[in-house]
């Protein structure tokens, strides 16, 4: 299924070339200000992976206490994905990332230009923001390399405004859940075709996903929030519309973490606005966000939502999720919410046993009441 998706991309990365002209970039995960892309006319296809077994030989160079998404992804471009793009962006999400950003083309694993992008790190300070704007201008030289044109101040106003569309959106779809008369499968392939469609295509599907959001609310069986990487295998998701458990609260960092939760208002200097976008996304690891300050959020987003259980689905090797999973383990279990700590390797299917855990969570948290 996920093979049929890859060639679904290229197939529209291609279509994207020849009608419009577009390059495309790969882009790993997680943070990067796709508004620059946008604006460049450039289409970014993010690599979460992908699932299954790593598909080809590079993934031997990497080794093998190093996360899945690293591996199959270096393993996937090296191995041909990459012939459908016209380069790689890595963002320095994490140690593993950025090594294999500075090592693949060293050893010969790809050929196309690897560009790096390095976020700002901790809070929001007159020397981060001037990092940021910085960083982000660098970014945007460097792309200028790859499309032949500088970057237009007004084309990144309006792609800024497109991408905060495209946020309120996904917010209202998250916030709403309950509103929503469609599975979790359903909304999370809507959600996650974000990763390589074109924007402007990717709002016109939120929008009719958007339209069907009904006054009221319906009950849920079994509400859930999620913490975690990326929703995969997509088999997870079939397993919790099966058991009648729903997400009514998302933190996963491929989606949920990734959606403002305040709408910002654009400055007259869209690089003003784009540096303040930096800093105004939920709580991240990858951040390097306080501990504290995260609990805090995700407490108010398991309490505003009304989960009543907490599963926290991690990639194995995965070290700035992991380091916090024993502290949000013991604040739920404070607050004696029921929590579920999974971690996968980027499976094709959801195992035997993590299926057999997850039925009996879910069974446990729809025991302990209705709302
Ligand atoms: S899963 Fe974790 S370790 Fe792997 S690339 Fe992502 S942040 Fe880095």
């Amino acid at each position: 299924m996920e093979r049929r998706g890859s060639v679904m991309r290229q197939d529209y990365i291609d279509t994207q070339r020849q009608r419009h002209g577009r390059k495309a970039v790969a882009v790993l995960p997680i943070h990067y200000p796709k508004e620059i892309l946008t604006a460049m006319d450039l289409l970014a296809v993010e690599v979460w992976g992908p699932p299954g077994p790593a598909r080809g030989h590079a993934a031997a160079q990497i080794q093998p206490y190093v996360c899945a998404i690293v591996r199959n992804a270096l393993a996937f471009l090296a191995a041909g994905g990459e012939q459908h793009v016209d380069a790689v962006l890595f963002p320095h999400t994490c140690d593993s990332l950025q090594g294999v950003a500075s090592l693949a083309a060293d050893f010969g694993a790809l050929r196309r230009p690897t560009l790096q992008y390095l976020h700002p790190k901790g809070g929001r300070r007159d020397s981060t923001l001037a990092f940021a704007t910085a960083e982000l201008r660098r970014l945007a030289e460097t792309l200028a390399r790859l499309t032949g044109h500088a970057l237009d101040d007004a084309k990144l106003s309006g792609a800024i405004a497109l991408h905060l569309e495209i946020h309120a959106l996904r917010r209202r779809l998250l916030t709403e859940r309950r509103h929503l008369p469609a599975s979790d499968v359903e909304l999370y392939r809507c959600l996650r075709r974000g990763e390589f469609l074109w924007p402007a295509d990717h709002r016109a599907e939120l929008e009719a996903l958007s339209a069907r959001l009904t006054k009221d609310a319906a009950a849920v069986a079994v509400p859930l929030m999620v913490s975690g990487y990326v929703p995969e295998p997509r088999t997870l998701l079939e397993a919790l519309d099966r058991l009648g458990a729903r997400i009514v609260a998302d933190d996963y960092a491929a989606v949920g973490r990734r959606v403002l939760r305040q709408p910002v208002v654009p400055e007259a200097d869209p690089w003003r606005t784009l540096a303040t976008l930096a800093f105004a996304g939920p709580p991240c690891p990858t951040f390097g966000t306080p501990l504290g300050e995260r609990l805090s959020y995700l407490d108010g987003l398991f309490t505003a939502s009304k989960a009543r259980g907490l599963v926290i689905h991690v990639v194995k090797f995965c070290d700035p999720e992991l380091f916090q999973v024993p502290a949000l383990q013991a604040h739920f279990a404070a607050k004696n919410a029921p929590v579920l700590v999974l971690e996968t390797e980027l499976e094709e299917q959801l195992s035997g046993q993590t299926q057999t855990r997850l039925e009996a969570f879910v069974e446990m948290v729809g025991n302990r009441g209705v709302s």
